[in-house]
């Protein structure tokens, strides 16, 4: 008898969303039924590995995800990422004010990681000398840092845009081989744009972390937009914010480079939940096409 109750409850609303997703935006709420939508737990029935994850429940719930609580806004919209190598079925715990709990299972869709080598790197950068590890270590625990803000603001709800115009030279998660030598899966996307090229905020946020020239990521930049999700942009040339500055999104915050661990001038633009990374071009393309459940509302 629970089962069935779950199933009115959660798997109707879940059905609706996927109908929802398929077309274009879920319709707004009007009149009579916007009580019976507010109260609705609508999420994807199924999400691609590496995919920024929208979902909406109603006002005054709590939810519980991968050891961590998702901090509805006031309108009721909950982000998380999904990992690259993440296999699903994806679970969240949802407690309606009232009390009562309801538990949404996601569907993860694996995709490919095909082979990539980039060959001409600096063999410094491949096989740095063991101090040079320490100084890599030492860098990359100020960027993770960086990441785990938990700020309220819903900059990541808006539909996000290109940092620069290019080819796009490098896709995520792609299993990297330098020089011939195997490398973790790659963290971002690469754009090809000459040095100097004007990179632009995708979406507003606040500077959590800038730094000219460390040693693998040259110069680097972190914005934080809200709820755990950040972009982080890599091996630029130079760096226009400083710090604690609120930004705009199309505000010209950088320039394209070719700083520490680069063949040639590209912008690497990466995207994380926490410590989860997530695929730029998936949340460029949520942007262009089906906009997600609360985009609007954040
Ligand atoms: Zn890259």
């Amino acid at each position: 008898m629970r089962h069935l109750a779950w199933r009115q409850r959660v798997l109707a609303p879940l059905l609706a969303a996927c109908a929802g997703l398929a077309g274009a935006q879920q319709p707004a709420a009007t009149g009579a039924s916007a009580q019976a939508h507010e109260q609705r737990i609508v999420f994807p029935a199924s999400v691609s590995q590496g995919a920024l994850v929208l979902g909406k429940v109603p006002v005054g719930s709590t939810v519980r995800y991968a050891g961590r609580e998702l901090r509805p806004t006031p309108y009721g919209t909950v982000v998380f990422g999904v990992g690259r190598d993440e296999k699903g079925p994806l679970a969240l715990q949802v407690r309606r004010p009232d009390g009562g709990t309801d538990a949404v299972s996601i569907a993860v869709t694996p995709r490919d990681w095909p082979l990539e080598r980039v060959d001409g790197v600096p063999p410094r950068t491949v096989n740095p000398p063991p101090e040079i590890v320490r100084r890599i270590e030492r860098e990359q625990a100020l960027v993770v840092a960086a990441r785990q803000r938990d700020d309220d603001r819903g900059d990541f709800a808006q539909p996000f845009q290109w940092p620069v115009r290019g080819r796009i030279s490098g896709r995520f998660g792609n299993a990297r081989v330098y020089n011939g030598q195997p490398g973790a899966g790659h963290s971002g996307m690469d754009i090809a744009a000459p040095a100097g090229t004007p990179v632009k905020a995708p979406a507003a946020g606040v500077v959590t972390f800038a730094a000219p020239d460390l040693y693998l990521t040259g110069g680097t930049l972190l914005i934080d937009h809200g709820h755990g999700v950040s972009s982080n942009f890599l091996h630029l040339s130079r760096i226009d914010v400083k710090l604690g500055d609120r930004v705009q999104q199309g505000q010209t915050v950088a320039a394209v480079g070719a700083t520490g661990r680069a063949t040639g001038p590209h912008l690497h633009w990466g995207m994380n939940w926490f410590d989860v990374r997530i695929d730029p071009l998936l949340v460029l393309e949520r942007a262009a096409g089906n906009a997600p459940v609360g985009a609007s509302s954040p």
